[in-house]
Parts: structure tokens; C-alpha cells; sequence
């Protein structure tokens, strides 16, 4: 259930736990409300993650996948601003595939240039 706005649609929320400090559950719209009016924040975990290996990760979760992302990773993979090498990392992992709803081909080109991004990708190394 959306913690914004309480409605309860279980197959499109997204899920954030950290799981040392209190999961936060968005419903798409206010997620991405959050992403682009830059107020989602989102606390160290105590994962590792699967794009960088780099620890502090927390676990992203929709009704179909399940991320182990740093919170800047995170919000990256959620505003649909994930760097091509991160990108080409998640769908290069046995466990995910261009089927998944944030890695889709709508969101990014085959090469993983986002074509979407709700953040700002300036600094995205494009050589
Ligand atoms: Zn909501």
C-alpha cells in the first residue's frame, strides 16, 4: 500500500527495504512524483550491490523483480536513468532480461542508452 496516498494495488507498488531501517512502499505515480521533484531519499542498506558490488545496497522490488542497488543505483533503475553500463550489467545477470517492467525497452535502446530518463543524464559517459 502506497504510503502517500494509502491506495492498495499490491501488483504495481514498489518496495525499498533497506532492511536495517523502515521499508518505503510507493504506488507508480507518487514514486515517480518523488524521483522527479528529487525528494525520494533512500537510507544505506546493508546489501551488496549487483551492479557495482559496492555495499550499503538496498533491495527494490516490484511485483515481478527484485534489485540489490545502492541508493543512488536505486534511484537511478526507478527513474528510468540507469547508465548504460549499469544498465547492460542488470541484463547481462541471469536473474533479469529486457522483459522486466524497469529494465524494458520502452525506458532504454539495446546498448542501454536511456531513452526515457526522469533524471537529469548530463553526466552520462557516452564514449
Ligand atoms: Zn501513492
Amino acid at each position: 500500500m502506497c504510503q502517500l496516498c494509502g491506495k492498495d494495488i499490491p501488483y504495481l507498488d514498489y518496495h525499498i527495504n533497506p532492511s536495517n531501517a523502515p521499508e518505503q512502499v510507493y504506488c507508480p505515480n507518487h514514486m515517480a512524483e518523488l524521483i522527479l521533484t528529487e525528494k525520494l531519499n533512500i537510507p544505506e542498506g546493508i546489501y551488496q550491490s549487483e551492479i557495482s558490488g559496492r555495499t550499503g545496497a538496498v533491495l527494490v522490488q516490484d511485483s515481478q523483480c527484485k534489485y540489490l542497488v545502492t541508493p543512488d543505483e536505486a534511484l537511478r533503475l526507478l527513474g528510468h536513468s540507469l547508465r548504460p553500463e549499469e544498465y547492460l550489467k542488470l541484463v547481462n545477470n541471469d536473474s533479469h532480461s529486457q522483459e522486466d517492467f524497469l529494465l524494458h525497452d520502452d525506458f532504454y535502446n539495446y546498448d542501454g542508452t536511456a531513452l526515457a530518463p526522469m533524471l537529469d543524464t548530463d553526466d552520462i559517459d557516452r564514449e
